[in-house]
C-alpha cells in the first residue's frame, strides 16, 4: 500500500450541503428549470445565463408576483416555458395574458407559486424570490426531490431547522455569492477540517461612518451600493450590514458551521467572494468579478463550470485589496442578528420580518436609516426563543412580528 492510498479524508462524512471528498453527482442535461422570482434582478440575471446556454438550460416554468407583462414576454420569448405563476390573483384579469403562447398555462395565487416546484416537471428549482414569501417554495422544491438552487436567503434564515434535514449535498446549492464562494473552497477538502469561514462584505456606502453620522442617511444614499446592483430591501440590508448578518445565518444552516466560527469581514473591492480557513491554517478564497451571474451559473452547472458570463478581473491593474472589522456600533443590525442566529429557533424567523417591515417604512420614508435596527431589536423582545417546528409556525411567527413591527414603525413615526 502506497502512501497516498492512505487519504485522511477517506471516512469523511458530508457537513451540511458540503460533500465528502470522492462523491460523484451526476446532472440531468439538459436542465429543466423552474425559475421563482424570474422578473426580479436575480431573476433577470438567470434568465440571461439561459439565454447564453440554450443548449443547456431548459426554463420550464417561471413565477413572480404582479409583473405580468415580463412574465409574458418571458413566455413569447422561450417556447419552452410551459407554465406561469403569478401571486397576485388579480393578474387573472389582465389583458397582457393575451399574448401568452398557446398551451402556455397560467395559475394565480401564491400557493399556485409556492407549489410549482412539486407540480411542473423539472430538475432544478431556481428560488429567486425575495423574503420570507420564498420559505414555502424552498421546502416543495426539497420535499419533492428537485434540486433547489437557492438564493432567497430567507428561507433558510427563518426554517433553516427545517429545510436542512432535507438538503444532502447536492440537492441545495448556493446562489448567494459568499456561499457559493464557501461552497467552492470547500471542494476536495476534508468538510471537517475547516476551522474557520471568513465571510467577506463590501461594507456599504456607509463604511467608515460612525453611528451619528449616519443620521441623515436618505433613501437615495442607502441605495446607492458600490459594487453590487440588487433588488432594494437587500441594497438596503447591505447597508445596514444587516445582510451580512443573515448570511452568516444562512452560512451557519448550509455549512453545519458554528456561529463562533464564522467571521464577517469587510473587504471593500467585492472581489474575494469568501474565504475557508483548515486546520493547519491554510485559507482558501474564492476571487472573481462581483457579478451574480457566476455563482447563479455554477448552481445549474455543478459539478461542472461552463464558459464565463463576466469580464474577468484584470489582477494588475486591481492594486490591491482591503480588509476591515465591521464596526458593530455603527451597524448594529449585524450584532443583532449575530445574537438572533445564536440564540435560534424562531428568533430569526422574526427578526427577519421585522426587517423587512422596517426597511420598506424608511423606503417610504416613514421612519429614519437608523431605526432600522432600533425595529428589529424592539420586536425581537418580545419574542421567546421556541424551537422551530412548522412551516405553519413560521408563518405565525412572521405574521406576529410583522404586525409588532408596524405598530413600533407607528411610534417612531408619530
Ligand atoms: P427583487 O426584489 O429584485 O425581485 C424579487 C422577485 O420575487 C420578483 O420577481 C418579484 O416579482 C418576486 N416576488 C416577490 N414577492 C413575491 C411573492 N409573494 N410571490 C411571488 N413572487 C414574488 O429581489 P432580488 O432579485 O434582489 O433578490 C431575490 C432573492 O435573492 C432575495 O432573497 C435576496 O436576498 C437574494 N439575493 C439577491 C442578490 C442580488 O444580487 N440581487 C444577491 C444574493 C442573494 P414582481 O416582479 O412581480 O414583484
Ligand atoms: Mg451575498
Amino acid at each position: 500500500m502506497g502512501v497516498i492510498s492512505s487519504t485522511p479524508y477517506r471516512s469523511a462524512m458530508p457537513r451540511g450541503v458540503i460533500p465528502a471528498p470522492g462523491t460523484t453527482f451526476t446532472s440531468p442535461r439538459p436542465v429543466r428549470l423552474v425559475l421563482l422570482g424570474a422578473t426580479g434582478s436575480i431573476g433577470r440575471q438567470t434568465v440571461d445565463v439561459c439565454r447564453r446556454h440554450p443548449d443547456r438550460v431548459k426554463l420550464v416554468a417561471v413565477a413572480a408576483n404582479s409583473s405580468v407583462g415580463r412574465i409574458v414576454d418571458l413566455a413569447r420569448e422561450f417556447p419552452t416555458i410551459r407554465t406561469v405563476a403569478l401571486s397576485d390573483e388579480s393578474c387573472a384579469g389582465s389583458a397582457d395574458l393575451d399574448g401568452l403562447p398557446r398551451g402556455c398555462e397560467a395559475r394565480f395565487g401564491k400557493a399556485r407559486v409556492d407549489e410549482l416546484p412539486a407540480t411542473v416537471e423539472c430538475d432544478v428549482v431556481l428560488n429567486a424570490l425575495s423574503g420570507f414569501a420564498g420559505m414555502r417554495a424552498s421546502l416543495a422544491a426539497l420535499q419533492s426531490g428537485r434540486i433547489l438552487a437557492l438564493a432567497n436567503k430567507e428561507s433558510l434564515v427563518a426554517g433553516g431547522d427545517l429545510l436542512m434535514p432535507l438538503a444532502s449535498p447536492g440537492r441545495l446549492l448556493p446562489v448567494d455569492s459568499e456561499h457559493s464562494a464557501i461552497f467552492q473552497c470547500f471542494m476536495g477538502e476534508d468538510p471537517w477540517s475547516a476551522t474557520r469561514i471568513w465571510l467577506t462584505a463590501s461594507g456599504g456606502p456607509f463604511f467608515g461612518m460612525r453611528a451619528e453620522e449616519l443620521d441623515g442617511v436618505t433613501v437615495e444614499d442607502a441605495l446607492r451600493h458600490p459594487n453590487w446592483n440588487m433588488g432594494k430591501r437587500i441594497t438596503i440590508d447591505s447597508s445596514t450590514l444587516m445582510n451580512k448578518g443573515l448570511e452568516v445565518i444562512e452560512a451557519h444552516h448550509l455549512f453545519d458551521m458554528p456561529y463562533d466560527e464564522i467571521r464577517p469581514v469587510v473587504q471593500r473591492q467585492s472581489v474575494i467572494h469568501s474565504m475557508v480557513e483548515f486546520s493547519d491554517g491554510s485559507v482558501k478564497a474564492h476571487l472573481g468579478a462581483p457579478d451574480m451571474r457566476v455563482p447563479i451559473q455554477l448552481a445549474l452547472s455543478f459539478p461542472g463550470r461552463w464558459d464565463a458570463p463576466a469580464e474577468p478581473v484584470d489582477w494588475a491593474k486591481l492594486g490591491r485589496i482591503d480588509f476591515a472589522d465591521p464596526d458593530l456600533d455603527a451597524f448594529p443590525c449585524l450584532r443583532i442578528a449575530l445574537a438572533a442566529g445564536r440564540v435560534g429557533g424562531i428568533l430569526p424567523c422574526a427578526m427577519n420580518a421585522a426587517d423587512e417591515v422596517a426597511v420598506h417604512a424608511f423606503l417610504d420614508g416613514r421612519i429614519g436609516y437608523r431605526d432600522i435596527s432600533r425595529v428589529v431589536a424592539r420586536v425581537l423582545d418580545e419574542f421567546a426563543p421556541d424551537a422551530v417546528e412548522s412551516v405553519e409556525q413560521l408563518e405565525q411567527v412572521d405574521a406576529s412580528a410583522r404586525t409588532r413591527a408596524q405598530g413600533v414603525v407607528s411610534q417612531l413615526a408619530s
